[in-house]
């Protein structure tokens, strides 16, 4: 099988050691981009920087194929002081790549010089080192910048590594794999007053505690049951004394769903239910819906070739063919709304294994066993869907 020598191996388990201690955090991937584009540079890809802030897009044609294949690493680190201990630990205090996006960046730039040394393949091949997935949408911003426009792609994949699996496990999906999240911050206005006088008053307290009660019929009462969701209520600020009734209270909320139409529906349900309960308490509502991520939708032919590659380049205990949905998100949902494609899971490690800290807590770290495996399974899927012997 084609894959990375043990040098190389060691190289790129140097760089990412190397971008572990210098995180930075959404588009502020300043140091990050100038590596990847002098690297990419260097291996004879026609290097874009700027895209969407700090985006790198690094091109390399081979042939006569007008196939083009896309495949996007992540940049960015999290506002979280490191933990771990490790001797490539974070140098910003309070800053660390606790979701591998350093080990993301590393298994591409590891495929991306194996690829422009010894690579054979025909068509073209777009590599997208995306800023700020934590939150900042910087998908839908080099998206905004023209990616696709000024990087044409038939098929787009990613990969995320993920504690819980074994080391190297690649775990597939077709349909729906990630959430969407949505915000909202509701506001409730009334008329406050004395704690013993609550007839002159119109108290948003017991309006606020009465909505999040009728919140949680969202899931359980009006969504499909055979339909995953979340409502959360997240902070819940109001008043000061306890003889104090208070003329304001605000709710954060995030809604999640598996399915765009369950997504609108919630949207609906959650409108409703504040504006009506407000109005049963006598109090006005604001609603500020702030729209999230997308539902990430593995596209079905695409995720049967991507783990038909799997298949044949790697043993079968070491593959899931369907793995679960999650309720977490991951802007990579944007591009797979523009363009087919898929995005899978590299085991990070499990139970005594390094590697099974969860993401975004501060022991985590990126296995680097996974510079190997997932290194080699972009240089597989290359091979295959820009395969020089079959158009
Ligand atoms: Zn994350
Ligand atoms: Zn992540």
């Amino acid at each position: 099988m084609d894959r990375l020598s043990d040098a190389a191996v060691e190289q790129f388990i140097a760089v990412r050691r190397d971008i572990h201690r210098h995180p930075e955090l959404a588009f502020n991937e300043r140091r990050t981009a100038a590596l990847v584009a002098a690297q990419l540079g260097a291996w004879g890809y026609a290097v874009t920087t700027g895209l969407g802030g700090t985006g790198v897009v690094g091109q390399l044609k081979r042939g006569t194929s007008t196939r083009t294949l896309g495949l996007r690493a992540d940049m960015d680190a999290l506002p979280i002081a490191e933990a771990t201990g490790a001797a490539w630990a974070s140098c910003t205090h309070g800053m660390m790549h606790a979701c591998g996006h350093d080990g993301h960046t590393a298994m591409l730039l590891a495929a991306a010089q194996h690829l422009a040394t010894q690579g054979d393949f025909d068509g073209t091949l777009n590599l997208i080192f995306q800023p700020a997935e934590e939150g900042g949408g910087g998908a839908l911003k080099m998206m905004d910048d023209g990616l696709f426009e000024r990087f044409p792609c038939d098929a787009i994949f990613a990969m995320h590594n993920m504690p819980g699996y074994p080391q190297g496990q690649l775990v597939f999906r077709s349909g729906p794999t990630m959430a969407s999240s949505d915000y909202a911050t509701v506001t409730l206005h009334g008329h406050g007053g004395h704690g013993a006088m609550p007839h002159k008053a119109t108290d948003v307290v017991v309006a606020a505690a009465s909505l999040i009660m009728a919140l949680q019929t969202v899931v359980s009462r009006h969504v499909d049951p055979m339909q995953p969701a979340v409502v959360t209520v997240g902070a819940v600020h109001a008043g000061e004394a306890n003889n104090v009734i208070p003329a304001e209270a605000r709710l954060e909320i995030s809604v999640r769903a598996l399915d765009p139409q369950v997504r609108r529906s919630m949207e609906q349900r959650i409108r409703e239910l504040v504006q009506f309960q407000a109005q049963s308490h006598g109090v006005r509502a604001e609603l500020d819906w702030r729209p999230g991520y997308a539902v990430l939708v593995n596209d079905a032919q695409q995720t049967a070739r991507a783990l038909a590659v799997a298949q044949r380049h790697f043993p079968a205990q070491q593959i899931n063919p369907q793995g679960p949905m999650l309720t977490g998100s991951e802007d990579f949902a944007f591009m797979l709304e523009r363009v087919p494609g898929s995005y899978l899971f590299i085991g990070n490690g499990t139970g005594q294994e390094p590697g099974a800290c969860m993401v975004h807590n501060p022991a985590y770290d990126f296995n680097d066993h996974n510079i190997a495996t997932g290194s080699a399974y972009w240089i597989a899927l290359v091979g295959e869907l820009l395969s020089p012997t079959h158009p």
